[in-house]
């Protein structure tokens, strides 16, 4: 709707109303009116529909009435949480001025936007998890990307150059609540992404340097050029403008080069469920979920950063095992440790609420008890015995001199309301003291009046009140009022059953009681945002101490899980060869209760195979397998211990995925089409150094093409990349592919049959499968026999027509398949005659193997 073009005929209100809303076209506008926050127009329109409030109108001056609704300003922090989830801003325009002294309009501004990526309030933050905003940009053929929490400080600005891809995957490493930016940046994410909810996405341009100079220091400055320079400005302009205030925890600029980690993109993060699951987005089930026994908010923030990117470093990997290792062997100190961190608050967040504004006094309290637990813990650690953890500490400046601080100044418990006094210590400010003995010097008294008074009149229920329009007043029920002097009582209110007077020595008294309590509140508040505004001034020494808080509790996290889990610490290497003892999948070993997890071996290396081609039937554990993989790498690379008996892991810079059919359907591309588009990027950007995993190469098209096209990728990752690669395929046909390729070897998960069950053993064997077991599926799944018999017939006739390289045993109904008990033991065979990559381990441990059971 236009409403704009009856401008001149509105009231002076609602030209200031539109004259505001000109400045945040894309937000809400909250604008203040009395106790309420009112919505005019289409705003008004959308945000009824959206918080389902009702929709009035309002004469304006304009022809017709003017869309409305509102919110009561007390109740507003929930409306906005709402729009906030849902993705929408929303602009808090308060008056500025007194309306007792506005002459025409009161005067109104917006103080505030408030966005998903910039909110401050708990209601919408969630506890744990980050909430960034990210500005990208494009300068000379590099983006750059610039992301910050503001409600934790943390800010972390990088580059790429080139692909938007590789940009693309870094937004999706921050999961961000908002993006602002160059525009054609922001549409280029927007069409490649897959995020699961609504991302405002704001055309932002970058202000002048003033904004970083004030926010940094001159040596950080000096390493942020080009497209992260430009990022960095893009963000603090978009922040000074939404804000409207400074930002003094925004100071560390955590500047990184993408190649010190691992490259993980959005596909592969979902599909081996790094920090959800991809069921249903929840993080129980995922890596995240398994390894965080975090005690502390900032430390389960880090955790999940360090899985998010794992480090390619081999010294900072090693320096991350020997804490972890330190830890693992001493459980004592674990405990003491994660004792000392339980009670530690989200110290980033109460910077963060500091710098802002708005820590209150309960805040400052939990500050000061975080604090006190810092001394004990640098102690534990310096006691260790462990290099890495005493370095940790050995400079940590632990603010006890704030703690201290704020001990001197807040009482014990302090009350959430900054301005009904009861803040600050007694002895911390004399003035202070003084009012508050006259004001219960002052109750004293009165307390003295009720009794003076019921002796004199002789009235035993007659009682001394307050309430806040009357002030103080005695109370007398209607029965004793005949028993009350005359003239001394003045009445000055009736209830039901009793009247309430004062008395001329009542008034004075209470004029003198009532002005020291409003002089103790405004003395308490301002001594509080003394206090506050002294911490402000150390806010980097918080933040310090925060980020070693949240390190030591990761540590502590991953010792505790290897520990329990019986992880062992992997040998981290430069070179090609990976080889896991007894691996396990860490999640689904977590989640079996009563079977024991199947180990298996891997061996990816020059001398043997680096590509093994997994075949066997649906259901049998390839996929846990090639997971498993995957983990034990990125686990490793994060530092923490692994799932098996020994690892030697190589420095892996990136892992591939293409895995699963849950969520394909993106954006309406194809199942094969999405398969094909990883693919392409695989080929593009592993190197000899990337791990690759595909299940079910080669599905989603026609048989022969989609073989077709799975040999010749094989063949590629083979000869042009060579990196080592697990690929777990359907067409058992493709196992003559081992005799052309050298480092290619083919494996199967071993199935055993007797009678009427076959058992999955959940054992990687060498050799190929013969059958998928496909049609025996249908059989044990009770479809009907003349489907099966024609089944097999069609099978049959095809294999006729079409000989596979491999072959193929037909089995007969009711027989069943009966090549693999013969593979296992050729398996077993080829097991005495040389060393074998896979590891039969025990095969008769019946409670351990998936059985199926025909219905
Ligand atoms: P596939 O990829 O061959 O279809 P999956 O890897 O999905 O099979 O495995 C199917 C199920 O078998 C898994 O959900 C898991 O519960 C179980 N499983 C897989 N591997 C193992 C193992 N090594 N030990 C025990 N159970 C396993």
């Amino acid at each position: 709707m236009k409403w704009g073009s009856q401008l001149a005929t509105y009231t002076p209100m609602i030209q200031q109303y539109l004259e505001i809303k000109k400045g945040v076209p894309d937000a809400f506008l909250f604008f203040r009116l009395g106790d309420f926050y009112e919505m005019f127009f289409d705003d008004a329109i959308q945000a009824a529909r959206e918080l389902e409030i009702t929709l009035t109108g309002r004469e304006g001056g304009g022809t017709e009435k003017i869309p409305m609704c509102g919110v009561p300003y007390h109740a507003a922090d929930n409306y906005i949480a709402r729009l906030i989830e849902k993705g929408y801003k929303v602009a808090i325009c308060e008056q500025v001025e007194d309306p007792a002294h506005a002459k025409g309009v009161v005067r109104r501004e917006v103080v505030r936007t408030i966005t998903p990526g910039t909110v401050m309030e708990e209601k919408t933050l969630n506890g744990k998890g980050n909430n960034f905003i990210g500005a990208v940009v494009e300068q000379a053929g590099n983006y750059g990307i610039a992301c910050s929490d503001l409600s934790t400080g943390e800010l972390y600005v990088t580059s790429f150059p080139g692909a938007i891809a590789s940009l693309l995957d870094e937004v999706n490493v921050y999961n961000p609540a908002e993006l602002v930016g160059d525009q054609h940046v922001l549409t280029q994410l927007q069409e490649g992404s897959s995020w699961g909810r609504n991302v405002p996405l704001t055309s932002w341009e970058e202000c002048g340097e003033e904004l970083l100079e004030q926010q940094f220091s001159q040596d950080q400055l000096d390493q942020l050029s080009g497209a992260r320079r430009r990022a960095v400005k893009v963000l603090l302009c978009y922040l000074e403008d939404t804000q409207k205030r400074s930002l003094k925890h925004l100071t560390i600029l955590n500047i990184y080069e993408p190649k010190q980690f691992m490259v993980l993109d959005y596909y592969t993060r979902r599909n081996l469920e790094l920090t959800e699951t991809v069921r249903d987005r929840s993080k129980k089930g995922s890596l995240l979920w398994l390894l965080d026994r975090t005690q502390t908010a900032m430390g389960t923030r880090l955790l999940r950063r360090w899985i998010d990117k794992p480090l390619l470093s081999l010294k900072e990997i090693q320096e991350r095992q020997d804490a972890v290792e330190a830890l693992y062997k001493n459980m004592i100190l674990r405990d003491d440790m994660r004792r000392e961190l339980q009670p530690i608050y989200d110290l980033e967040r109460l910077v963060g609420r500091i710098s802002y504004g708005n820590a209150n006094a309960k805040d400052l309290h939990a500050l000061k008890l975080s604090l006190r637990r810092v001394p004990t813990l640098a102690e534990l650690c310096s006691q260790s015995g462990a290099p890495v953890l005493e370095r940790l500490v050995s400079k940590l400046d632990n603010c006890e001199d704030l703690a201290d601080y704020i001990d001197t100044v807040l009482v014990d418990d302090p009350p959430l309301s900054l301005r009904e006094g009861g803040l600050i210590r007694a002895g911390y400010d004399s003035y202070l003291d003084q009012l508050r003995e006259a004001s219960a010097n002052g109750k004293r008294w009165l307390a003295d009046l009720e009794h003076r008074e019921r002796e004199a009149t002789g009235i035993k229920n007659l009682k001394i009140g307050f309430n806040k329009v009357f002030g103080y007043y005695l109370e007398v029920s209607k029965a004793n009022i005949g028993s009350l002097p005359e003239g001394r009582y003045e009445r000055k209110q009736t209830l039901a059953n009793a009247e309430r007077y004062v008395t001329t020595e009542l008034k004075e008294k209470e004029r003198l009681i009532l002005e020291a309590e409003e002089k103790m509140v405004d003395l308490e508040y301002s001594r509080f945002l003394e206090l506050r505004d002294y911490l402000m001034d150390h806010l980097t020494r918080l933040q310090k101490v925060a980020a070693v808080v949240a390190e030591l509790d990761v540590y502590q996290s991953l010792a505790q899980v290897s520990a329990e889990q019986r992880y062992v610490k992997p040998r981290i290497a430069e070179g090609y060869d990976l080889h896991i003892e007894e691996g396990r999948h860490p999640v689904v070993e977590a989640m079996m209760d009563d079977v024991p997890f199947i180990a298996n071996r891997t061996a990816l290396n020059t001398e043997e195979q680096s590509i093994l081609l997994i075949t066997g039937p649906n259901m049998a554990g390839k996929s846990t397998y090639m997971r498993q993989v995957a983990l034990i790498v990125i686990m490793a690379q994060i530092g923490c211990f692994v799932p098996a008996q020994s690892a030697t892991i190589p420095l892996t810079d990136r892992i591939f995925t293409r895995i699963g059919a849950a969520d394909d359907l993106i954006g309406g591309q194809s199942t094969f089409m999405v398969e094909m588009k990883d693919i392409q990027i695989m080929t593009e950007q592993a190197t000899a150094s990337s791990l690759v995993i595909i299940d079910e190469l080669g599905r989603g098209t026609s048989t022969a093409e989609g073989m077709a096209i799975a040999q010749a990728v094989i063949e590629y990752v083979h000869g042009s990349i060579g990196c080592k690669a697990l690929v777990s395929t359907h067409f058992h046909e493709l196992a003559h592919l081992s005799e052309s390729l050298s480092s290619l070897a083919n494996a199967r998960m071993a199935v055993e049959e007797s009678g009427e069950q076959v058992t999955f053993l959940r054992k990687l064997v060498p050799g190929a499968a013969d059958t998928s077991y496909g049609i025996y599926c249908a059989q044990l799944a009770g479809l009907p026999d003349m489907i099966i018999k024609r089944a097999y017939h069609l099978l049959d006739s095809e294999l006729q027509n079409k000989p596979a390289a491999a072959g193929a045993v037909m089995p007969q109904l009711p027989a069943r398949p009966e090549a693999s008990a013969s593979a296992v033991q050729a398996g077993e065979q080829a097991e005495e005659e040389f060393d074998l990559p896979f590891d039969l381990g025990e095969t008769d441990d019946q409670a351990a193997r998936g059985v199926m059971k025909p219905q």
